[in-house]
């Protein structure tokens, strides 16, 4: 339950004054549903305006504060300009010049004769000083004279700024003490304001020290509720579970193991042993062979006479474990069945029995494996694929599913940094396969501006009449997902064009069954080229394809890029991947661009673009859309998370159950950025 003292912050933002339907939807749109939400949303800017009393003071380019008096209205015809001559104290002449509707308001707001408090950049246009569309007008100095240094927030349509601070202002007026969380000798030592002082401030200017409590926060959530899984997961009985060797020893691969899968195994195997349920992350970049890891600690789950579920983002990707298992696991008379949502009637039914007899030993499925109708006979282990994509939530429930907690062991090809790592993983212990398996040949990546598109689709051409397979990737850019399929449906209609029934066509919007059709006709060579978003991002393995076309490459992330890139580069055959870019470039994007060129070693490209992105980070923008984050900035995150672990760690250590002052107050913070479930897990919570 969550403490009485949050109430007031999670009430919802239409309690507000002044805000009815009309304007939550604009509000919803920024995910500012609650008090609490609006009271985060600090701003990202601030414009700092400065008081002159005359333009002679005044410096151009510079935000001013000044009273000046219209002298003369002039409308230029057509499509022009409306234009304002207005006179300051000393009779200096200034232009406010207004486009299109605003000139309305301008006529009424600016009298000739009557002086006004203006506020605006002052510029200069040939001989003329003048403001353009000033941001505010008034006729008493005071109101203004407020604004000189006003917050800037972000907007979604509907919203302005004036009104979004109205908002802000009213959630600040009503925000509560809250006793403190953090360990004072680290608010003495870096300075910080009182949580409540803090956000006062940080809507108020620039304040860095205001701005990193607030930041720390965040991250001293996520990191005590992290610590608290882990904690309890310690505390709990699971199955130690003893394979004879028996089925893997069975295993006939027609390759030997490289140094980093042994070495995962062998960490896999040493938990797997204990009382405590496993709870271990195996991180590898694409192609590490994460499978075979995964498969060996299954099958000593089955060795053990207990089972093994897999559980994979997808319904493609599901069907590709279950095949790449059933071949590799073929010597060794493991049972193992495929289960997704698609799956039902009779089949089904003999899977749910399977499960439940204990004749299945091995399942592999989307989350369908979970659902509340099916029961397994012992559950012992449960590998979960592509661990991004489920919430630390979704773990949880799954560690319920057993009678005795299951070992856990999570899968990620996406590489993330270090500190990364900790802020989305920390309460599990991590495997890294950060070898290759020998052989591989590294993927030739270029550069190529758009402007070369025909040449590209010459080369594309070449490739596909040659026998080879391709991948044509459509990014996902613009607000709406429905924008972006139709970008991707005219590529792939002008695509078809050229090469005919050869091309295959997958988005998310795409029905499953299709979705299937599509990358089945793909895999089986059937159709040569296939357009795609980045639905094919993870995971999906076509060895015969080794070229691959990226539109719009600097709109995607370093990760996601390579991740992308991680399709081709499968097989024994050279890869190729074309990076398309447009023609403005910023200056990271062109770094990004070059570093794909560069390496193709995951875990540096990660540690790489979180250098790029954190550094030119401006104040308050979120770039952080891959951490579990929404107030701390790449930037912070890197500074001030390890200490926010630290000290979570500290506080786990010497009061475990939250039960002492700063324990019930370290209660509150989790339920201020919703990590509560750490306080269910607990005992008594
Ligand atoms: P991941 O899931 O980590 O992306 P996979 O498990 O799909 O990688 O493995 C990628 C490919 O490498 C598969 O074809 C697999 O059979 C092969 N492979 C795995 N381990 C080795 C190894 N030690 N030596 C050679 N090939 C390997
Ligand atoms: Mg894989």
């Amino acid at each position: 339950m969550r403490p009485d003292e949050l109430n007031s912050l999670f009430t919802e933002t239409d309690a507000l004054e002044g805000v009815g339907p009309k304007l939550m939807r604009p509000l919803e749109k920024l995910g500012l549903t609650r008090l609490r939400d609006v009271a985060y949303h600090l701003p990202d800017r601030f414009v700092e305006r400065r008081a002159v009393a005359d333009l002679d003071e005044a410096g151009v380019g510079e935000n001013i504060i000044i009273a000046l008096t219209p002298q003369k209205h002039s409308a230029s015809g057509g499509r022009g300009p409306f234009r304002v001559i207005a006179e300051d104290e000393k009779g200096n002449i200034c232009t406010l010049t207004y486009f299109g509707r605003a000139s309305y308001t301008a006529k009424k707001e600016l009298p000739v004769g009557e002086k006004r408090w203006v506020a605006g950049r002052l510029d200069q246009y040939g001989q003329m000083l003048q403001i353009v569309h000033p941001e505010h007008v008034s006729s008493d100095s005071s109101s203004l004279l407020a604004q000189a240094c006003e917050p800037i927030y972000a907007l979604s349509e509907g919203l302005t700024q004036p009104r979004i601070a109205g908002i802000a202002a009213q959630v600040l007026a009503q925000l509560p003490q809250l006793p403190e969380w953090i360990d004072s000798g680290l608010m003495d030592r870096m300075e910080w304001p009182a949580w409540r002082d803090a956000l006062l401030l940080a809507h108020k200017g620039a304040n860095a020290k205001a701005r990193d409590r607030l930041a720390f926060d965040e991250l001293l959530a996520n990191s005590l509720a992290l610590m608290l899984v882990r904690e309890s997961n310690r505390s709990q009985s699971g199955t130690p579970l003893h394979g004879d060797g028996r089925l893997r020893d069975k295993l006939q691969l027609p390759f030997s193991l490289t140094g980093a899968q042994k070495r995962s195994i062998a960490e896999i195997e040493g938990d797997m042993v204990q009382d405590a349920p496993m709870l271990r992350l195996l991180q590898g970049d694409v192609g590490s062979g994460k499978t075979v890891v995964a498969l060996s600690a299954m099958l000593l789950a089955a060795e053990s006479g207990a089972q093994a579920a897999m559980l994979a983002p997808t319904e493609i990707l599901a069907r590709q474990h279950f095949n790449t298992l059933v071949k590799m696991a073929a010597g060794t008379g493991v049972e193992i069945a495929l289960l997704t949502g698609r799956d039902k009637g009779k089949p089904r039914e003999s899977i749910l029995m399977g499960l439940l007899d204990g004749s299945i030993d091995i399942v592999v499925g989307t989350h369908a494996i979970f659902q509340d109708t099916v029961s397994y006979k012992e559950l012992a282990l449960v590998v979960i694929d592509e661990q991004h994509r489920f919430g630390v939530g979704q773990r949880l429930m799954l560690a319920r599913k057993g009678r005795r907690a299951p070992h856990t062991l999570a899968m990620t090809a996406t590489p993330i940094p270090r500190t990364l790592t900790l802020a989305q993983y920390g309460e599990m212990d991590v495997s890294r396969l950060d070898e290759m398996p020998p052989g591989r040949q590294p993927i030739d990546t270029r550069v190529l501006s758009v402007d070369r598109m025909e040449d590209v689709v010459g080369a594309l051409s070449r490739h596909l009449a040659g026998g080879g397979q391709a991948y044509w990737v459509c990014p996902m850019v613009s607000e709406s997902e429905s924008d972006d399929i139709a970008a991707a449906e005219a590529r792939f209609a002008a695509l078809a064009e050229h090469f005919g029934d050869d091309v295959a066509l997958v988005h998310g919007q795409l029905k499953s069954e299709l979705k299937d059709a599509a990358m089945e006709k793909f895999a089986g060579g059937e159709a040569k080229l296939l357009v795609a978003t980045t639905v094919i991002e993870v995971g999906v393995d076509v060895p015969g394809a080794t070229l691959m076309v990226i539109e719009q490459a600097e709109r995607f992330g370093l990760a996601q890029l390579h991740q992308l890139r991680g399709r081709v580069g499968r097989g024994s055959d050279k890869s190729v991947c074309l990076l398309l870019r447009g023609d403005a470039l910023s200056e990271t994007a062109r770094k990004r661009l070059a570093l794909m060129r560069e390496t193709q070693d995951g875990f540096r490209l990660a540690e790489e673009d979180l250098e790029l992105r954190g550094g030119g980070e401006l104040l308050g923008t979120r770039q952080s859309g891959d951490t579990p984050f929404n107030i701390a900035s790449l930037e912070q995150i890197q500074t001030l998370l390890p200490v926010a672990h630290n000290d979570a760690r500290l506080l786990i250590e010497r009061d475990g159950g939250l039960k002492g002052d700063r324990g019930e107050a370290a209660r509150l913070l989790l339920y201020l950025f919703e990590r509560d479930w750490g306080v269910q897990l607990l005992r008594g919570g």
